[in-house]
């Protein structure tokens, strides 16, 4: 064979690494190595059909699409050949020698190598094609990419250690022939039956051929008695149908789950899909499956989402992300339509109606799927809002038409429990209101302690009326789009608000005369401290805290001005209603102070406090801790 322009080249440190953690993390399931290689040439078959939609001479004169595995027993080779798109040499660099995605780069960064040993773990993204080297020790590639000229084949070998080389070769069909030099001890996978067992295990789903080689030997015609030849032929070993153009009731558990590993990439088995067949106005047939485990990265910019686009069984695209809102992005499956037309392309999908009816069609599949997941099997539907709850909270946002059925999706942490775990639903929220309670009450803070502490919350302890405690950095956000629930509306209890004051504010008379007594107090901090707030006035809320902040109903709320700042822009600056608890003894101490000076100081303090209980920080810690030490130096303990 005569190779050309032949280099070596270093495998990107990232490849080694991977290629280190495979080889010794998935050794007790080595065979979906097979898996994984048909799965590249059934995509490589998927993507050749495509393109020869428009451009039919890619197929050279052989449209039969296929993929093909042979064994040499004394040389202790497995050969798997597909004659789908195949690669150009750069493509061979780019694919076989780099990991593109950056996202899988900085997961093996992150993660120390004594963590990823678990497979579970390095299940969670695809190993591909480097899965070759669990089983073998060299491997070499031999591509062509279709519509090139057989001079333009390129090989490719590797011991899997550090390095490569390729070089330019002839190869006169096009596609890409797989060679693995097996390892020592893996010879099992020379055995037809072992093979052909491990195929239907993994393979039966996928749409393209899977052809293993036969040889019968026959006996040469018109020769002389005992003379014999050797015929190869080829045994189709698997379905060879697109699993979802299947009939439901036929289709087992067990193949569903391995048509999510083909399509995700992943090893974990998903929670639950969903495969429907749609006739009438629009025909399509869709198989959606939600994950169990969150991708690590699903908050990478470029964390690809969507569906896999078949139109009428011809793959068109990947990540179509056209037929998915962006808070089910965690949702993977395919859509196969028989309406939109074979040329469509990504312009095409921005906007056309029948899009958004599908997109339509297949959120709400998905919200109902989701639905019936929380009604019969609440542990699980649990487990999904752990991994998934953040993304699902963008809806509210994004998806105004379905939040009727979000909503009752929804899980907090509230003061009715005792954790930070998010299983209450508002639902069970509204089933234990309290007699006069007409609002949903919330908080929102920077974590689940500073929430449940906030001092807004202390006379609502004591009343026992449940409040949501929201404390991830969307749920101000998502607040903000939730209205109401079963026509109930949602109130902030850091905001001044009528409902809250007639649920706290039962003042009996002696309360009422010392609040008189105390008038001209607030009339005093008031000049005091003038402009730079709202407005000053007692409370009832509170118990133990002698003062707390709140903001006018109309008002910004703080976690929301933190929003904008996090975001760069600017947000009109808060002005508090100071609200000062009447009962408390420090506040009844400061009210007798005389001299000004030393009352000013006093009303920094509290007013630092307050500032301090609601936004977590100060603007000048150092003035609130020098002035604090100094009040409490002068009084004698
Ligand atoms: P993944 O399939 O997850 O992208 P792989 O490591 O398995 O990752 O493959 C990397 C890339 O190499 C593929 O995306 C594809 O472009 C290319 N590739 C792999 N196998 C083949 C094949 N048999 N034919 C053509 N291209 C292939």
């Amino acid at each position: 064979m005569s190779m050309r322009r032949q280099e070596t080249c270093g495998f990107q440190s990232e490849v080694k690494q991977l290629l280190y953690l495979m080889i010794h993390s998935l050794y007790s399931n080595k065979e979906i190595f097979l898996r994984e290689l048909i799965s590249n040439a059934s995509d490589a078959a998927d993507k050749l059909r495509f393109l020869a939609l428009s451009q039919p001479n890619l197929y050279e004169g052989d449209g039969d699409l296929r993929v093909r595995l042979s064994c040499n027993k004394t040389q202790r080779t497995i050969i798997i050949s597909d004659n789908g798109i195949g690669m150009r040499r750069e493509e061979v660099i780019d694919n076989l020698g780099t990991i593109a995605k950056s996202g899988t780069k900085a997961f093996l960064k992150l993660t120390g190598s004594d963590k990823l040993k678990d497979s579970q773990l390095i299940g969670q993204f695809g190993v591909g094609f480097y899965s070759a080297f669990i089983v073998a020790d060299t491997v070499t590639v031999r591509t062509r990419a279709a519509g090139t000229s057989p001079e333009e084949g390129v090989f490719w070998q590797s011991n899997g250690e550090g390095d490569y080389t390729i070089a330019d070769i002839n190869k006169p069909e096009r596609g890409t022939d797989i060679t693995l030099h097996l390892r020592e001890g893996e010879d099992e996978f020379l055995d037809d039956w072992r093979l052909k067992s491990v195929i239907g295990k993994y393979s039966d789903h996928i749409a393209l051929p899977v052809e293993i080689q036969t040889s019968i030997k026959k006996a040469r015609e018109g020769s002389e008695e005992g003379e014999e030849k050797e015929v190869v032929t080829w045994e189709k070993v698997n379905k060879a149908q697109a699993l979802w153009t299947r009939n439901k009731a036929e289709i087992s558990d067990e193949e569903y789950k391995e048509f999510y590993k083909h399509l995700s990439h992943n090893f974990s088995d998903p929670l639950i899909w969903s495969h429907n067949r749609v006739e009438g106005k629009q025909e399509y047939t869709s198989l959606l499956y939600i994950p169990s485990q969150a991708p690590w990265d699903m908050w990478h910019r470029e964390h690809k989402h969507g569906l896999k686009l078949y139109v009428q069984r011809v793959f068109i695209m990947d990540d179509a992300e056209q037929f998915m809102p962006n808070y089910l992005r965690f949702v993977k499956g395919i859509i196969d339509s028989n309406d939109l037309p074979l040329n469509i392309s990504r312009e095409i999908l921005q906007d056309s109606r029948l899009i958004n009816n599908l997109k339509g069609a297949m959120t709400k599949r998905v919200l109902s799927m989701l639905d019936n997941l929380a009604k019969d099997n609440p542990e699980q539907y649990q487990s999904f809002w752990q991994n998934f709850g953040l993304v699902l909270k963008e809806g509210p946002g994004e998806d105004p038409n379905n939040i009727k059925t979000i909503d009752k999706l929804l899980r907090f942490a509230s003061t009715y429990g005792d954790s930070a775990a998010q299983n209450v639903t508002l639902e069970d929220y509204v089933n234990r209101m309290v007699e006069g309670q007409e609002k949903i009450y919330y908080i929102t803070a920077d974590n689940y302690a500073a929430a449940k502490s906030s001092p807004h919350l202390e006379l609502l302890y004591k009343k026992g009326i449940e409040v949501i405690l929201l404390y991830e950095r969307i749920d101000e956000w998502m607040m903000s789009y939730l209205t109401e629930f079963d026509g109930k509306s949602f109130q902030s209890v850091s905001k001044v608000d009528p409902s809250l004051e007639k649920l706290v504010n039962k003042e009996s008379s002696e309360q009422k005369e010392a609040k008189k007594a105390l008038e001209p107090f607030v009339e005093r901090v008031k000049i005091y401290l003038g402009e730079r707030i709202k407005e000053v006035r007692f409370t009832h809320r509170l118990t133990d805290t002698p003062v707390v902040v709140t903001t006018a109903a109309n008002d910004m709320t703080t976690q929301m001005a933190k929003i904008f700042a996090a975001t760069g822009q600017s947000s009109p600056e808060i002005k508090y209603i100071f609200e000062l608890n009447p009962e408390h003894k420090l506040v009844k101490r400061i009210a007798e102070i005389g001299e000004d000076v030393l009352f000013g100081e006093w009303i920094e303090l509290l007013l630092d406090q307050a500032l301090l209980a609601e936004r977590g920080t100060l603007e000048d810690p150092n003035q609130f801790i020098q002035r604090m030490n100094k009040l409490l130096s002068a009084n004698s303990c």
